[in-house]
């Protein structure tokens, strides 16, 4: 029968049916970081129970290190707290764990691809929402809570309720200026942040076939934001070229061989869906958050719609029908596990060569891994952005939220690559976030508001 990835894949790792009608899943690869495993190793030590795979956990630190410096204590108590009890929770089960100061350290979404642990076919899990990330290899990945830890600690399972799939086919050209992250936005735009409940995100058509895989890793990243458990894209030709030779994918001949496993287990041409969606590439714009949700987005160059959220408008002291571009912004953040690949720095880069930052922003750049970084100071971004202005700081998750030194203060406007616009994200309670693409933050950091990022790149060469 004519299947699915997401049913392949979720069939191969079934252990058996629960009679809460849940599934038994056994998981592939657990990332884990210092912030949702405290009390989940806690809970396994009081139950008097070992970590039954330590081989497939895999941990870092990402959410709470400071990004201007990782030296140790942290002066945040609890980050250190936090830091402390992964080191030894790491080393009592025989974890590997990439700390601060380590060469593979970064976004627990970033080095899983980046390390060549994340593979296509596997099921794949860790205590964070955007763990949909890792979809973009072919993987089903599920962003867990503490006690869903602690389970895949205990016994490498999860029991999860059956999704629906619903196939998203992005087809055509995306325009000059146009990105992975204005496609997802304009997603959840039209679908809602509600619309994928219960669902597995396909995502496919020639538009996603032509993206780059650091693209389908931003796209499957906010699938969380559309309510999707999950998102995926099948495995191509550009997985396999991305996986071959990374230090944790299989090596010599039994790359060859995985790769045969990884063809069969794409979604057959004649799959059957349960919901299927179109866009017409074409029509993308560039696009920029409004309210508090991912979902709350316009064209930059589109006013505020008919149908505003009072509250949100309130919020961000918007009036119905006004326009996001030329809004004045304080701070400009580039990274996250959304946006803080080499080639997001790199699409940024040539926004900002030769121009410099407005006077009134604070403007950062926070690799998303340590190889990032190194990757960007050896083509000389670094040099790019420091020349303009932009701070260049140390990987970490930074200002995609509240949980480390860096923050907004007060009602700070916030340009930002990030996937969350809630009220208090980035973390002042009333700091204001708009999202977008890391383009476009780079934009705006220059014009010190919110611009059309193709005026920009008219003056930059192909
Ligand atoms: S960058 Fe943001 S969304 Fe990603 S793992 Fe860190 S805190 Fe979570």
């Amino acid at each position: 029968m004519p299947d699915t990835l997401f049913h392949k894949v979720w069939n191969a790792h079934a252990v058996r049916r629960l009679p809460s009608g849940q599934t038994q899943l056994f998981v592939g690869l657990h990332l884990i970081h210092e912030v949702t495993t405290p009390q989940a190793f806690d809970m396994l030590r009081q139950h008097g129970w070992r970590v039954a795979f330590p081989e497939r956990t895999f941990a870092t630190v990402d959410h709470i290190v400071p990004t201007t410096s990782q030296r140790r204590p942290f002066l945040d108590v609890m980050a250190e707290e936090m830091a402390s009890s992964l080191e030894r929770n790491c080393r009592d089960a025989g974890i590997p764990l990439w700390a601060e100061g380590s060469d593979n350290q970064g976004i627990v979404h970033v080095i899983g691809p980046e390390l060549g642990l994340t593979q296509p076919g596997m099921t794949i899990a860790c205590g964070d929402s955007h763990t949909s990330t890792h979809g973009a290899l072919g993987a089903i990945a599920f962003g867990i809570g503490t006690s869903q830890v602690r389970d895949v600690l205990a016994s490498q399972c999860l029991a999860l309720d059956p999704l629906r799939v619903r196939r998203i086919e992005v087809n055509g050209q995306l325009g000059r200026g146009v990105f992975a992250k204005d496609v997802i936005l304009t997603i959840i735009r039209r679908l809602g942040v509600q619309g994928g409940v219960g669902y597995a995100y396909e995502y496919g058509g020639s538009t996603v076939d032509a993206m780059s895989v650091d693209e389908r890793m931003t796209v499957c990243n906010m699938s969380i934001e559309g309510g999707a458990r999950i998102g995926y894209v099948n495995p191509d030709e550009k997985t396999y070229a991305f996986l071959r030779g990374r230090p944790f994918a299989p090596q010599g001949d039994a790359f060859d061989r995985a790769v045969a496993w990884w063809r069969q287990i794409a979604s057959d041409r004649d799959a059957s869906y349960d919901d299927r969606v179109s866009f017409d590439a074409a029509t993308i714009e560039p696009t920029v958050t409004w309210g508090i949700n991912p979902g709350q987005s316009v064209a930059v160059t589109e006013p505020i719609g008919a149908a505003p959220d009072d509250e949100a408008l309130a919020f961000m002291g918007f009036r119905p029908g006004a326009r996001v571009q030329g809004t004045r912004i304080d701070v400009a953040f580039i990274g996250s596990c959304t946006n803080g690949r080499l080639s997001d720095l790199e699409e940024a880069a040539r926004v900002v060569r030769g121009h410099h930052v407005a006077k009134h922003v604070k403007a950062l750049i926070v690799p998303g891994s340590q190889a990032v970084r190194r990757a960007a100071e050896a083509r000389g971004l670094d040099a790019i952005f420091t020349d303009a202005g932009f701070e260049w700081r140390g990987a970490g998750c930074s200002m995609c939220l509240g949980m480390n030194p860096d923050k907004l203060e007060g009602q700070q406007i916030s340009a930002s690559s990030s996937n969350r616009n809630f009220k208090g994200r980035q973390g002042s309670p009333t700091g204001r976030t708009l999202l977008m693409s890391p383009a476009m933050v780079a934009a705006a950091a220059i014009a010190g508001e919110v611009v059309d990022v193709r005026e920009m790149l008219d003056a930059v060469p192909a």
